[in-house]
């Protein structure tokens, strides 16, 4: 009797797979791997279950939820390095970073993590090649030092820069198709006192922003912008927040004047209801803790709200399942003014609702087989309002479409993170190293021991007469 498994955000994939192995070490992964292969079995493979297009399962598939792999194997504080089990979550490495470190002179903290959400395992970040909120940072690939990974032949393998190589740009960025990660050394940063800096800008004047807070010393910061489409502001204003390090000394500013839980449901609930007042009330909570002092690693951290359908039920009385989807695209900086005016456009004619939405810096990443920042990227990430039924669905796909089209147009491209919506023509511009990257997968896994839903998507969207 198989089990349905589905994806904790947007619930758009649920999946049959035939059973679930929960492993706890490094050899019960490699004796799962080795008997999926004398069955003639195939395997998925998960962390948190945050992607939202069947990227983490496979139906019909032995499934392998990584997530009991948390070990904490070496620290070296000379250098800053944790090699850690690839099932640790945000929180869990945060953490052990902290015990590593007694006392007060805890110097070493992440560098970068996923913002909206802190369940999400290393092994999750790294197959996604994820991102932070860093201004100066290429994605997490950066903080990868090496690999342990279980490989479709059932052997246990080191992968670096200088070891396999190859097998490490695939499997960073290679969404668990190369092989189960069962650790990773992370490259910590300096953890630091940070000042956060606010100030509510124009998309026009955010580049030069960005520019003058970089050239002040600030290490991490965003772009909120605004969400009422009936509004000149829409996509246009932004409170652009940024986090510059000050001496040790500093005092932390007060935890209480951080928006609990209750608010941010009360700004979750406005995002829906009145945009426009979502915005200012978001604005005026960063304005008014402008100069509070965070540390640069706990600052990373979110407020998740799981229950998405049941809080919209309670709070605005909206029946029947929805989520929101997330949609990410990357473009050249010269570019984004132009994107976001398409974006404008694209919203407003598809009607779809983005409940909230942030712009970011990226630098390039130089490592991965399958690079999604292949030069300075703004990142513009859009959650949009997702109901379950087949119209709702259809709206998100095609707007979805739309932006990725804007992007694609303005030399940019798009994150696979997420839906599986993309057309084939949208693949092949934004990720013309696909093709390369499906026969790299055929020459590391001739028999698909390791495979997904997202695959099979992009093999039949892009192979349709071999898959
Ligand atoms: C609310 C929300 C906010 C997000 N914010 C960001 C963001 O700020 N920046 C960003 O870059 N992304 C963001 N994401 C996307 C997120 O980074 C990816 O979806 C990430 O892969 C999720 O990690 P996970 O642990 O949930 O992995 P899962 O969803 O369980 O798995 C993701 C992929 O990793 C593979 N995998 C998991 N564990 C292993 C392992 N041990 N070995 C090999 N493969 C493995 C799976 O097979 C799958 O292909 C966000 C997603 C959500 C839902």
């Amino acid at each position: 009797m198989g089990m349905v498994l589905n994806d904790v955000h947007s619930r758009l994939n649920p999946t049959e797979v035939s059973s679930v192995v929960t492993p706890a070490s490094e050899e019960e992964v490699r004796a799962i791997v080795a008997g999926a292969r004398i069955a003639g079995a195939r395997i998925s493979v998960s962390g948190g279950r945050h992607c939202m297009g069947g990227q983490q399962f496979g139906a019909g598939t032995v499934h392998v939820d990584g997530r009991r792999l948390r070990e904490v194997r070496a620290f070296d504080p000379d250098r800053g390095l944790m090699e850690i089990g690839a099932g640790a979550t945000w929180p869990a490495i945060i953490e052990a970073t902290h015990e590593a470190q007694p006392g007060d002179g805890k110097r070493w903290g992440i560098r970068q993590k996923q913002t909206g959400a802190d369940d999400l395992t290393l092994g999750g970040a790294i197959s996604a090649n994820a991102h932070g909120r860093g201004l100066l940072m290429g994605p997490l690939v950066d903080d990868i030092e090496d690999l342990t990974i279980v490989t479709p032949s059932g052997v246990i393998v080191r992968a670096s820069r200088t070891e396999r190589p190859e097998l490490f740009s695939l499997a960073v960025g290679g969404y668990g198709l190369f092989g189960i990660v069962v650790r990773a050394t992370l490259r910590l940063g300096p953890r630091r006192k940070l000042r956060r800096r606010v100030e509510v800008v124009d998309i026009d004047e955010a580049m030069g922003a960005v520019c003058r807070r970089i050239d002040d010393g600030c290490l991490y910061g965003d772009f909120q912008y605004a969400i009422d489409p009936g509004d000149d502001t829409f996509l246009r204003r932004g409170v652009f927040t940024c986090y510059e390090p000050v001496p040790a000394a500093t005092p932390l500013g007060d935890p209480d004047a951080d928006l609990t839980r209750e608010d941010w449901l009360r700004l979750l609930s406005l995002a829906h209801t009145d945009k426009a007042g979502a915005f200012r009330a978001y604005a005026q909570h960063y304005l008014d803790t402008r100069g509070h002092v965070y540390w640069s690693d706990t600052m990373q951290r979110s407020t998740y709200i799981p229950s998405y359908s049941e809080f919209l039920a309670e709070s605005i009385g909206r029946e029947g399942p929805e989520s929101l989807m997330i949609t990410e695209l990357f473009v050249p900086p010269a570019a984004l003014l132009d994107f976001m005016k398409r974006a404008r456009a694209v919203l407003r004619e598809s009607a779809v609702e983005d409940i909230y939405g942030t712009i970011r810096a990226i630098r390039p990443d130089a490592t991965t087989y399958l690079p999604w920042a292949c030069g300075d990227r703004a990142c513009v990430i859009f959650n949009l309002r997702t109901p379950h039924s087949p119209e709702g669905i259809d709206r998100t796909r095609r707007a979805a479409r739309g932006l990725i089209d804007s992007a694609l147009d303005g030399g940019g491209t798009f994150f696979l993170a997420y839906h599986r919506w993309a057309t084939r023509e949208q693949l092949l511009r934004g990720h013309p190293r696909l093709p390369e990257f499906l026969a790299a997968k055929r020459r590391h896994d001739p028999g698909d021991l390791f495979i997904s839903e997202w695959l099979r998507g992009v093999r039949s969207t892009l192979e349709p007469l071999t898959s």
